[in-house]
């Protein structure tokens, strides 16, 4: 995990530094931000940089080549403990938590620090937050906390109160076109712009259109969702269904797909809501363009906000282990009741 490839944060990482020179690294971070700009691999870079025995650590800059970058470098390092959300669960389980701070009270095994990272903390119930509110405020001697989330909102205040909030922006075209690149997700500079492009800062979301029958797919979504004549909503559960098997027989990659659908419609709808109330959708798609306005011209914007709700909805849904045929089937009938009155 070179800290090179960590693009876009370059402003947390001065930030750090200039409270490492002054020996005021906190020992708690909430990290939080969009879905997909590297916030995990920013806090793997950061324990890597400050746990290298080679260079100063403070310095956040680590050589690489010691035992301790190799043992980060193969996700093996014996003071790094990293947690996140089992995936057939919808919460971080408590044991999960206990376990991980009960880690973070013994001595570091190798150096100095020792980090506890949890992913996912937006998933934390009262319960397992509490969980780490001793921890919070008797750290043991040279212990790391990092919780990562996409926002303060879901987290108590007196975990907030407890720990230094660090907030990632989302990446640039450039940044998320060259991390594509490094990691061999485009063949060329090109498509890895336009890729970068639809994630919208987010790398996750880019890669999610890598495979092209996404941009297919999603093309006639929209088309049929701005139909004159409507759509059977049971005919559209069924293809949605059909392309999210597609995405391979792991009940992960169908859901991410799932989710993936969820969120790019409710953008559509989200785009449809900007343009009816006079201002510019932010897609670039010609094909998109037609279709917002489409339903714009006919929508009242309480329909639109109703529309994009559902979506979200429905990707909560999926987020938390719904069955997905009930969950497509109940969003195509909803939407399409919804299209079918505003119509009339
Ligand atoms: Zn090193």
């Amino acid at each position: 995990m070179p800290w090179q490839s960590i693009r876009g944060h370059d402003r947390v990482v001065e930030e750090l530094r200039a409270n490492l020179r002054h020996g005021r690294l906190p020992h708690a971070f909430l990290f939080v931000g969009p879905e997909g700009i590297g916030k995990r691999t920013f806090a793997l870079a950061l324990a890597r940089a400050l746990l290298c025995e080679r260079n100063d650590p403070d310095a956040l800059d680590p050589c690489g080549r010691c035992e301790s970058c190799v043992y980060c470098d193969a996700g093996t390092h014996p003071d790094v403990n990293i947690v996140s959300k089992p995936a057939d669960k919808h919460e971080l389980p408590i044991q999960v938590i206990r376990a991980l701070c009960d880690d973070l009270s013994l001595k570091p095994v190798r150096g100095a620090r020792k980090f506890a990272i949890v992913d996912d903390a937006d998933d934390l119930n009262e319960e397992a937050a509490n969980a780490f509110l001793k921890t919070l405020e008797e750290p043991p001697a040279g212990s790391v906390l990092i919780l990562i989330g996409q926002s303060t909102d879901t987290q108590l205040d007196t975990v907030i109160s407890r720990c230094r909030v660090v907030r990632f922006e989302p990446l640039t075209d450039d940044d998320v076109a060259a991390i594509l690149l490094e990691h061999k997700q485009a063949e060329s500079r090109e498509q890895a712009l336009r890729l970068a492009r639809r994630g919208e800062g987010s790398v996750t979301r880019a890669l999610g259109f890598v495979d092209p029958a996404f941009e297919v797919f999603r093309r006639d979504l929209f088309d049929l969702l701005a139909a004159p004549e409507g759509f059977d909503p049971v005919v559209l559960a069924s293809r949605m269904h059909e392309f999210i098997k597609d995405a391979g027989k792991e009940s992960v990659a169908q859901r991410a797909r799932a989710r993936l659908i969820f969120g790019e419609a409710a953008r559509f709808f989200r785009s449809v809501l900007w343009q009816t109330a006079g201002l510019e959708p932010p897609s670039h798609d010609a094909g998109d363009r037609v279709a917002i306005a489409a339903l714009a011209a006919r929508l009242e914007p309480e329909t639109v906000f109703l529309l994009a709700d559902r979506c979200l909805e429905g990707d909560r849904h999926i987020e938390r282990r719904a069955h997905v045929p009930l969950v497509l089937d109940a969003w195509s009938h909803d939407v399409a009741k919804s299209l079918a009155a505003s119509s009339a």
